[in-house]
């Protein structure tokens, strides 16, 4: 049911595997670490951030099947994984919370520049004290006169040092209790909000930082959602991540096992192709399955999504994709050999890409921890 597209879905996939092949060019001629305006607008041009956005809010409505095939089909045309993370961050993290919870108000002002592109979004939720444990964190509003004040920092933010819009999750002072009642405020640079680059092992398309946010006067009206409602929001905004947010990573495998065959094909040793070695064909057949099941995680995940909740499907997709590339991206680097570990081959690139997987969204750990928790334990 999950291993099939229909002709419009194949067709979809194969545009955007064109469009990703016309990014390439252009992220390969930027500086490591850049953005470069002319290939966030370019993928801008293709609607895709409004892809999972309600027609009311400026998007197409396409759904989140569309939008994770779109993004497969990216991950498959170009190899610049952190750029598309960093577009898969944009679009979950800020442009569809922001659709979802925002008011008339915030729409209109908010997300026209995310969805055309002039502006890329960035979600705050990880402070150096806390990941996994969100609801201790300590970044806080509270009321001041007719606005509120927002003091704290955050960690580790995707797109960050380039962001313009940020989408803030911090203790909601008006309602805070026993347990923490937490808020999402968004705001922008020009309200005096500071970054600082954190240099990383892989991903580097998508650049990351820290978000200072020293004591900020702000009108109310950047208080997304009703009092109280961040906890919800939150959980809502990360189901969609972990449902979507690995669709350039099934496209990067499906490239990954195409190299990988060519060269088990093409390298000899021993007067033979490598590829006639078990050990070498047991390799490859593991990365295929994974790949396939990696793909219908994601396509049942993001079909779940599209029809309601589906927190057990979404962390059962990311659990189980985050690790099929981190073994495959493995597996790729012994198969080709010496080669693969040279730091520019594109088996050294796909592992430390790799390895953000099982930590973003909520760790490998975290996944199983909710999965468990349906099962009852
Ligand atoms: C590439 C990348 C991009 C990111 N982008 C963003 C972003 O845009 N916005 C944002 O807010 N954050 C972002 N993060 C941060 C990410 O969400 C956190 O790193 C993650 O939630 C883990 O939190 P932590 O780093 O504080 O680790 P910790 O929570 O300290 O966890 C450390 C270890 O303890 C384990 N652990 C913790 N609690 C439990 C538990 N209850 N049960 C079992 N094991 C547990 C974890 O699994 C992990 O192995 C990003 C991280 C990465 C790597």
């Amino acid at each position: 049911m999950f291993d099939s597209l229909s002709p419009e879905q194949t067709a979809l996939r194969q545009q955007f595997v064109e469009v990703g092949e016309a990014l390439s060019p252009l992220l390969a001629a930027a500086p490591r670490g850049e953005m470069p305006h002319a290939a966030w607008r370019l993928l801008a041009e293709t609607g895709l951030f409004g892809f999972p956005v309600p027609v009311s809010a400026g998007g197409s409505a396409r759904g989140p099947l569309d939008t994770v095939i779109a993004f497969e089909g990216l991950g498959l045309g170009c190899a610049d994984l952190g750029f598309l993370f960093a577009a898969n961050a944009h679009v979950w993290g800020a442009v569809l919370p922001l659709a979802l919870h925002g008011n008339d108000a915030q729409i209109a002002r908010w997300l026209p520049p995310l969805l055309d592109g002039r502006r890329v979004g960035a979600h705050g939720v990880t402070e150096h004290g806390t990941g996994s444990d969100v609801r201790a964190m300590s970044t806080r509003f509270d009321a001041q006169g007719d606005g509120i004040v927002l003091g704290g920092e955050k960690a580790y933010i995707t797109c960050a040092p380039r962001a313009e819009t940020f989408l803030i999750y911090a203790r909601d002072g008006r309602v805070e209790g026993e347990r923490a009642e937490l808020g999402a405020v968004v705001l922008e640079r020009a309200d005096g909000v500071t970054t600082a680059e954190q240099p990383k092992l892989g991903l580097h398309g998508a650049p990351m930082g820290t978000v200072q946010l020293p004591d900020l006067a702000l009108p109310r009206d950047r208080i997304v959602g009703s009092a109280g409602s961040g906890m919800a929001m939150f959980t809502t905004a990360l189901e969609w991540e972990r449902a979507c947010v690995f669709g350039p990573f099934v496209g990067a495998m499906e490239r990954q096992l195409t190299r990988c065959v060519r060269h088990a094909r093409r390298r000899r040793q021993f007067g033979r192709p490598i590829g006639k070695f078990q050990a070498v064909s047991h390799r490859l057949a593991d990365m295929k399955t994974r790949l396939d099941v990696s793909r219908m995680m994601l396509y049942r995940a993001a079909t779940a999504k599209g029809a309601g909740r589906a927190p057990v499907e979404a962390a059962q997709a990311k659990l189980t994709i985050a690790e099929a590339f981190l073994q495959s991206s493995i597996d790729a680097v012994r198969i080709a050999g010496g080669s693969g570990y040279l730091e520019d081959a594109a088996a050294a690139e796909e592992l430390r890409d790799a390895m953000g997987g099982p930590l973003f969204s909520g760790t490998s750990d975290i996944q199983k921890n909710i999965i468990a928790g349906f099962l009852g334990v």
